[in-house]
């Protein structure tokens, strides 16, 4: 047998036993997005890799080390993306969006090589949220109420907020300042990606996730302590809006995200279910990305969520799932068999709410009914070739006791309806 070649490490495929679960939570993001006034928004899945160092920062992990950039064949330098914010922003300042306030979704895969483990992949999959044209603090408090009702209807109910304010430009560099003394002073506790760091991009030590480094930022000058008048307003009525709504809320001055672009507001949902993977939705304020990206100056929020670490945290019932057919057709007999598939068709045309899976393959009449039965489907109707020529059907429910019954197809609509069916796909 030839070689056989396997899926790159860490991108997964997502088989049909599992995609019913991925749409229902996709549905149910979308309705809810609806819901809110967000459109949706689709761009590219490769870009200019010198976006993504312009917008996320070079001193990043990210841009550093986690980037799939390659060469195309005109020589051109490009990236899979790895998070949607830049290229959102891009096609935004692109078409012309920016005259007018924008709230945009987006849903796909993104792309960063990193060591995979649970929660944490090469190809994982986000849905992002970006608002455009609107300096809050009301559109932070809507993305934040806007999660939050996400998790109710995804039967979430062991998350919680963080949140923490950055600051503007002058405050964040003078915080900066009084952070790498503190730290200089602790340098020799310091492990070798901090001490680098704190040359290239101080801040970002207090993302460290090495413990011995954590203690030590546990002690250093609070960001909150430096803010100016506006952010502190800002940051002020937020909370209090947070608090308003009865949402809970753990303030982390320590809370600076990966990215750079971030200003005011960062924000993440964690969980203490999913162990060092349990940030499942992170974003912030972006008001300088707009104007660093080559557009007018337009004040920004969004954020992301990853949709496995989601999944992982989620239990959708069966019944909630139902990808399962509602009806198995069972062909038994020479004209029967070859009549099959353009009678289903006019099932189809006659219950257009109900899913219908034809038996292809032929078969015993016992096998093709194991077969029905596996399947998941509630009915099973049967076509024999007595049937075809009295212009019948049989229906056999396959859950509970019901007996079999001989129906003319004009009555087939009636008798399912009064069954009720478990899903009416057309009213979904
Ligand atoms: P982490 O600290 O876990 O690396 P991050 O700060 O890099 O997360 P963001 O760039 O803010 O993550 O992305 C938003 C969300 O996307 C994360 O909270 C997480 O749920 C998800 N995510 C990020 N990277 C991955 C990955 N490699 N695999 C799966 N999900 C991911
Ligand atoms: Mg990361």
């Amino acid at each position: 047998m030839a070689e056989q070649i396997r899926a790159v490490r860490g991108m997964h495929d997502i088989l049909p036993s599992d995609t019913g679960r991925w749409q229902w939570l996709e549905d149910r993001a979308r309705a809810l997005l609806a819901r809110y006034g967000y459109r949706e928004i689709r761009m590219p899945l490769v870009e200019p890799t010198g976006l993504f160092r312009r917008s996320i920062g070079e001193v990043t992990d990210i841009v550093e080390k986690e980037m799939y950039s390659f060469e195309d064949r005109g020589g051109e330098h490009l990236s899979l993306r790895p998070e949607g914010t830049a290229s959102c922003v891009r096609a935004a300042i692109e078409h012309g969006l920016l005259s007018q306030p924008q709230r945009l979704w987006y849903l796909g895969p993104m792309f960063r090589r990193e060591r995979p483990q649970r929660g944490r992949y090469r190809q994982f999959h986000q849905i992002g949220v970006e608002v455009f044209g609107l300096t809050g603090p009301d559109i932070d408090l809507e993305q934040i109420l806007l999660t939050r009702r996400l998790w109710e209807a995804l039967g979430l109910t062991d998350l919680h907020l963080e949140l923490n304010s950055l600051g503007d430009l002058p405050e964040r560099m003078r915080y900066r300042e009084a952070l790498v003394a503190y730290l200089e002073t602790h340098r020799e506790a310091l492990d070798d990606d901090s001490q680098r760091r704190l040359s290239t991009n101080p801040l970002r030590v207090l993302d460290s996730k090495n413990p011995a480094v954590q203690e030590l930022i546990a002690a250093a000058p609070s960001l909150l302590d430096y803010l100016g008048t506006e952010a502190r307003a800002h940051f002020n009525t937020l909370c209090r809006g947070l608090e308003r709504a009865g949402l809970e809320v753990r303030i982390n001055p320590r809370l600076v995200r990966g990215l750079d672009y971030y200003n005011r507001t960062v924000f993440e949902w964690i969980t203490d279910a999913l162990g060092a993977q349990g940030t499942v939705c992170a974003g912030g304020r972006y008001d300088g990305l707009v104007e660093q990206l080559g557009g007018r100056a337009t004040p920004a929020i969004g954020f992301a969520m990853g949709l496995e670490r989601l999944l992982e945290l989620s239990s959708p019932t069966p019944e909630e799932i139902a990808d399962a057919p509602d009806l198995y057709l069972v062909a038994v007999g020479e004209q029967a068999e070859a009549q099959a598939v353009l009678f289903a068709e006019q099932v189809r045309e006659q219950l257009p709410g109900w899913r219908l899976l034809c038996h292809s393959g032929g078969g015993s009449f016992k096998s093709q009914f194991k077969k029905a039965d596996r399947s998941g489907a509630r009915f099973a109707l049967v076509l024999g070739d007595d049937e075809l020529a009295s212009g019948r059907i049989s229906v056999k429910p396959l859950r509970g006791q019901a007996d079999q019954q001989t129906l003319a197809l004009a009555e087939l609509s009636s008798y399912l309806n009064a069954q009720q069916p478990s899903t009416d796909i057309a009213s979904t």
